[in-house]
């Protein structure tokens, strides 16, 4: 089977990439072109650990390949993925323009039976919008001649593991109204369903809601930890083990219960403002997933006020900052707590030093006055605390009796509770973590 995605980037290039391993000859469309040359002299412009050795291995078998020709791609394919971008307006609702192009494309260059699959988080009832477009876009004699199904098949995968949960994932979601596309699609994802990952297959708008009630599920999780956090901190009770004892219980699990500086990254802001933007459209509001909303800005405040707090107030000081990323083993630092929380820290008059083990080239876009270090040790020299705002694994064994000398005050605020409070105060630091 031949498909296409369209929109190369830490989705598109991902599923391009997994679905050239289940056997399907896939041709992967960007509209930007240096992205485009550097793939095809083998270069991945993103990080992404496992990624590079399936699409060296993929692309020398001839199953992958990289274009800005979407006319042939769309033509030479029977699945069409849409990956690009849906991201925020101002008002919280979602920016459709990048959907709606492609959409107009699919219809200009149409030559046969498609199944339009929206990959990108859609709000509810964009795959009508799709099918809309399309036909729109159709010449008289194409509608008469040809049809196009438009299916829903959000996706799950987490940056900085996105191959893994692509590969074996929790589950599989597609929402089709027509027979044919399911088939199709089934077929397409049928190594998944021999290892026995759960299907669920339903109606377009049901799929697409799937994917915002997970994400604002998870949101809602982190932003609970966190506000419980912040009550720990002023009764004196440990949030890592209320965490803990929390997480035993079977109906609540473990996961997305560390406490920290509020979520960040390039879906959790945008999915649960979007949520309860289209729903509050539908009449239904949100309330849960607004206060979410609410609390997470103000988690990211109150850590620039602990870190003012353990400095004595941040004018003139300078904080070194580590990790720039979202989250660790990604370079993706869009909506990266660490970012805004730098900007904050600059507007109250610090200066500042960081590094990240991969997000400095893309922080550079979105930083200005930083100075950027060679590591932690860099980062820390000279400055009035440290700041450990993601948790690569290279943060967790630091050599703390070289950091404490290069530090001008003896000063850690760990935003993500991986050092252990008493054993920093027993080496002579001030420390500060999140709700302990
Ligand atoms: P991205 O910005 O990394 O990649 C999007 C790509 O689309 C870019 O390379 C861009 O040049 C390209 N593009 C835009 N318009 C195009 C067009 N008309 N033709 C061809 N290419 C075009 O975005 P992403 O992080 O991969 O996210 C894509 C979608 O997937 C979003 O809706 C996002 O919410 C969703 N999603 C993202 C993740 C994630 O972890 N990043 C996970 C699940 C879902």
């Amino acid at each position: 089977m031949n498909i296409s995605v369209i929109g190369t980037g830490y989705v598109g290039l991902v599923t391009g990439a997994c679905f050239a391993e289940f056997g399907i000859n896939v041709t992967c469309v960007d509209k930007d072109a240096s992205k485009i040359a550097m793939l095809e002299n083998g270069v991945i412009p993103i990080f992404e650990p496992g990624l590079e050795e399936i699409v060296r291995r993929q692309r020398a078998n001839g199953r992958l390949s990289f274009t800005t020709d979407v006319r042939s791609a769309i033509q030479n394919s029977l699945v069409v993925f849409i990956a690009v971008p849906t991201p925020p307006r101002d008002d919280g609702s979602t920016d459709l323009s990048y959907i709606d192009t492609v959409a107009r494309t699919i219809g200009e260059h149409i030559n046969g039976y498609k199944v339009v699959v929206t990959k990108s988080t859609v709000p509810v009832g964009t795959a009508v919008r799709v099918r809309g477009i399309i036909e729109q876009a159709m010449t008289e004699s194409d509608r008469e001649q040809f049809r196009c199904s438009v299916a829903s098949n959000p996706e799950f995968l987490r940056e900085g593991s996105a191959v893994g949960d692509f590969l074996r994932p929790d589950r599989i979601v597609v929402g089709a109204d027509d027979e044919e596309a399911i088939a199709i699609l089934r077929d397409l994802y049928n190594p998944l369903y021999l290892i026995e990952v759960p299907f669920v297959m339903t109606n377009v708008a049901t799929a697409e809601l799937i994917k915002y009630a997970s994400n604002a599920f998870l949101a809602t999780k982190i932003t609970f930890i966190n506000e419980i956090a912040n009550l720990c901190e002023a009764v004196e009770a440990d949030v890592h083990v209320v965490a803990r004892a929390m997480g035993l219980d079977g109906r609540i699990s473990s996961k997305f219960l560390h406490a920290g500086p509020g979520y960040g990254g390039s879906c959790f802001p945008k999915d649960t403002q979007s949520l309860a933007h289209f729903s509050r459209q539908m009449g239904v509001e949100q309330r849960v997933v607004a206060a979410v909303v609410e609390a997470n800005e103000e988690q990211r405040r109150l850590m620039v006020h602990k870190i003012s707090d353990m400095v004595d107030g941040l004018e003139g000081k300078t904080i070194g900052v580590l990790g720039l990323s979202f989250k660790p083993n990604t370079d993706d630092v869009r909506d990266s707590p660490a970012v805004e929380i730098i900007q904050q820290l600059q507007a109250s008059g610090a200066s500042i030093r960081c590094f990240d083990p991969e997000g400095m080239e893309n922080a550079k876009h979105m930083l200005s006055d930083v100075t950027f270090c060679n590591d932690a040790y860099d980062t820390a020299t000279g400055s009035h605390a440290l700041v450990l705002a993601t948790e690569w694994n290279e943060f967790r064994m630091l050599d703390l009796d070289r950091v404490k000398a290069e530090l001008a005050e003896p000063v850690m605020v760990d935003l993500r509770n991986i050092y252990d409070p008493r054993e920093m105060r027993a080496k002579g630091f001030r420390y500060s973590g999140v709700g302990r």
